[in-house]
């Protein structure tokens, strides 16, 4: 691995400071479970090192159901899965952080680290994009908010800038009667990534569907919506006809390739086996979360 000059900031200001003076040639170390594999294997040669555990405003997790969620970027994937509030008002999002690795992997692996590397498999996308989240973004020019469906630009690319810092996720509250759920496929049990993945959020109203949200992963540079299979849901009772149609219309969101992973044709069955169940477990659970 190449020497490199650590910064330890402990601040937000700090830490934009340094990434204003490095530019660059400065990189954001979070878990490290996705850097230092990159710097081990000469993938990235930053001149200057960020190690971001010493701010704490990354490291909040804040709210609930009625009031929504505040996830700071360093919230690692073992919080999302064992939080209690998250995992009654957003399953879907805990499950993908139980997802993520090991036990080991997950205690160091973070929420923001997982988007900003934004790999086309990564799991707490789907969720985060079907839950309606928003990126809050620091740079030089004070924050935005940018939606999660907004967030990807390509494999590996995100709307951050070199001088910008991830700061938390922003998911709204969660109305009465809402359920989601989050699956994958992996060939392998453990350690593995998701040849497709799937999030299901939906929110019922008067016994129909009043709004349905469906992300895919690994079938496409980015996260995608499978706005047809959304629309197709919207409006109608979820009776398995309805949900079956929906599964057969989100393949048409997926542009998969073809690897020593997957087939396309493997990964299109995927995408309607896993869009089906996942919106079967968050129906259940919709019905299942109180009022009207
Ligand atoms: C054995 C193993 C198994 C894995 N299994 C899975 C899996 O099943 N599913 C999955 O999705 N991933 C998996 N991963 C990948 C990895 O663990 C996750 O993507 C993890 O969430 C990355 O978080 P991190 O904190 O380790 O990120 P880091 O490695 O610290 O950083 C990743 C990238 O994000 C940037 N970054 C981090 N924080 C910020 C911030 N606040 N603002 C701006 N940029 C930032 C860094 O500069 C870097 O470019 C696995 C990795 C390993 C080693």
């Amino acid at each position: 691995m190449r020497r490199f000059e650590l910064a330890t900031p402990d601040s937000v200001e700090a830490c934009l400071k340094t990434l204003a003076q490095r530019g660059a040639d400065a990189k954001l170390l979070a878990g490290g479970t996705d850097l230092l594999p990159q710097l081990k294997n000469h993938l990235l040669k930053p001149a200057y090192v960020v190690d971001l555990s010493g701010v704490a405003e990354l490291r909040v997790l804040d709210g609930d159901a009625k009031r929504g969620f505040r996830i700071g970027a360093s919230v690692s994937a073992r919080e999302i899965e064992l939080h209690a509030g998250l995992r009654a008002a957003c399953p879907g999002f805990s499950e993908s952080g139980a997802l993520v690795g090991s036990i080991q992997v997950r205690n160091l692996a973070t929420v923001g680290g997982n988007m900003c590397n934004a790999a086309p498999s990564a799991d707490m996308a789907p969720p985060l994009v079907a839950l309606e989240a928003e990126a809050v973004i620091a740079g030089p020019k004070g924050r935005r908010k940018v939606p999660m469906a907004d967030f990807f630009t390509g494999v590996r690319k995100t709307v951050l800038g070199p001088d910008e810092l991830l700061i938390e996720f922003v998911i709204p509250a969660r109305p009465a009667r809402s359920g989601g759920s989050y699956m994958r496929h992996t060939p392998r049990r453990e350690l593995d990534i998701a040849v497709v993945g799937v999030a299901s959020e939906i929110t019922l109203n008067n016994g129909v569907c009043g709004k349905a949200r469906i992300a895919l992963a690994s079938v496409a540079p980015t996260p995608v919506r499978a706005a047809a299979a959304e629309q197709a849901l919207e409006g109608q009772p979820l009776t398995p006809q309805a949900i079956e149609r929906a599964a057969e219309l989100a393949v048409q969101a997926a542009r998969p390739i073809d690897d020593q992973r997957g087939s396309i044709d493997f990964r299109r069955h995927l995408v309607k086996v896993l869009t089906r169940r996942t919106l079967t477990v968050a129906l259940e659970r919709a019905g299942r979360s109180g009022g009207s």
